[in-house]
């Protein structure tokens, strides 16, 4: 990476949140994955800009990441920077009936605090692993809710064409969309299609009784626990449902249940999520899902597409 990146990157962030050579196996639930050559740490929406600004300037390529839950990164890592706002960015308040947090926040802990609140709407949330932006981003959803039943409003950085800024030119411009144009659907939202940075979201919930909240965030664990296999690295779900159907219940259709290459494994557990079973590279991953969704259309004739996003390929 070029010094002077580095050294204009310092005026806006300090040195110990500007990390080289990261590798993202740390970064992301499958812990594979090369490293990223510039990953940053931003706490605040001025650091934000600041770096975005930066980083275009020089043209850096930049990626964002949450949680890294729903991510597979190339073995040969990034070139260029990953931004994340996971670290600091992640301030929750609660006001009436609505929670606003920012967009590094777990969802587990948005869940949390409107359950300490006495709020209901965000149960189904509390065991999806990821930060607010890749839910806002993905429109995660669990046990039939979805962001798209509880956002009243989200903000974002947009990038749009600044006339007084030369050829090149481009400048963040801040925006609040209501939860009805954000376009959410399956697992997508406007983010996806259009981009955008998530910075923040407002949740507009309904009174209720702290005790059936919590009683209904345990059974939704212990459903989870049962069924998925959180005792390795994964990125959930790793294909999409596809209609009238499940894509666990294809794959084991299939013969594929237990199904491996190197480290990476189709779960016995449950069919839907590829796992790391110790020691797989992205690659592994990647020729398992290739493998899977080849062997599906053969018997089944339904091509899966895939949820997990890949990053650096
Ligand atoms: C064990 C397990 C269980 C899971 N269960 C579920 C489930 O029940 N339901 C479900 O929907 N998902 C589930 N997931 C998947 C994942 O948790 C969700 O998709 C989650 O919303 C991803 O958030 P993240 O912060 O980890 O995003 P990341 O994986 O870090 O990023 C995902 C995408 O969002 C983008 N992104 C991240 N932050 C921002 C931002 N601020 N602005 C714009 N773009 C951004 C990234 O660039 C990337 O393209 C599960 C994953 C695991 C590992």
């Amino acid at each position: 990476m070029n010094d002077n990146v580095i050294d204009e990157l310092k005026k806006v962030l300090p040195e110990d949140r500007i990390l080289l050579q990261e590798p993202m196996r740390l970064h992301c639930s499958f812990r594979t994955g090369g490293p990223a050559d510039l990953f940053l740490r931003v706490s605040s929406r001025e650091e934000l800009e600041g770096v975005l600004r930066i980083l275009r300037q020089a043209q850096v390529p930049t990626y964002l990441l949450g949680r890294g839950t729903n991510v597979l990164v190339a073995d040969e890592g990034i070139r260029g920077a990953v931004v994340t706002m996971t670290d600091r960015m992640d301030r929750i308040e609660v006001s009436g009936n609505t929670v606003t947090a920012e967009a590094g926040a777990p969802l587990s802990r948005i869940a949390a605090a409107a359950k300490d609140h006495g709020l209901t709407g965000l149960e189904f949330a509390a065991g999806i692993p990821g930060s607010l932006g890749g839910a806002i981003l993905m429109n995660a959803g669990a046990y039939g809710g979805e962001m798209k039943q509880v956002v009243r409003e989200v903000t974002m950085l947009k990038s749009t064409a600044a006339s007084d800024q030369g050829s090149s030119g481009t400048e963040d411009t801040v925006v609040t969309i209501p939860g009805e144009e954000m376009e959410f659907g399956y697992r997508t939202s406007r983010v996806k299609t259009e981009g955008g940075i998530v910075l923040s979201a407002t949740f507009a919930l309904e009174e209720g009784d702290p005790a059936e909240i919590a009683a209904k965030m345990e059974d939704l664990a212990a459903r989870r626990r049962d069924k998925q296999p959180l005792e390795y690295p994964s990125a959930g779900s790793t294909f999409k449902r596809p209609e009238g159907d499940f894509a666990g219940r294809l794959i084991e259709e299939a013969g594929l249940r237990g199904f491996s290459i190197g480290g990476a494994q189709v779960s016995e557990k449950h069919c839907g999520f590829v796992i790391n079973r110790g020691g797989a590279t992205s690659a592994d991953v990647m020729a398992v899902i290739d493998a899977v969704r080849a062997r599906v259309f053969e018997t089944s004739g339904r091509m899966l597409e895939r949820e997990v996003i890949y990053l650096g390929m």
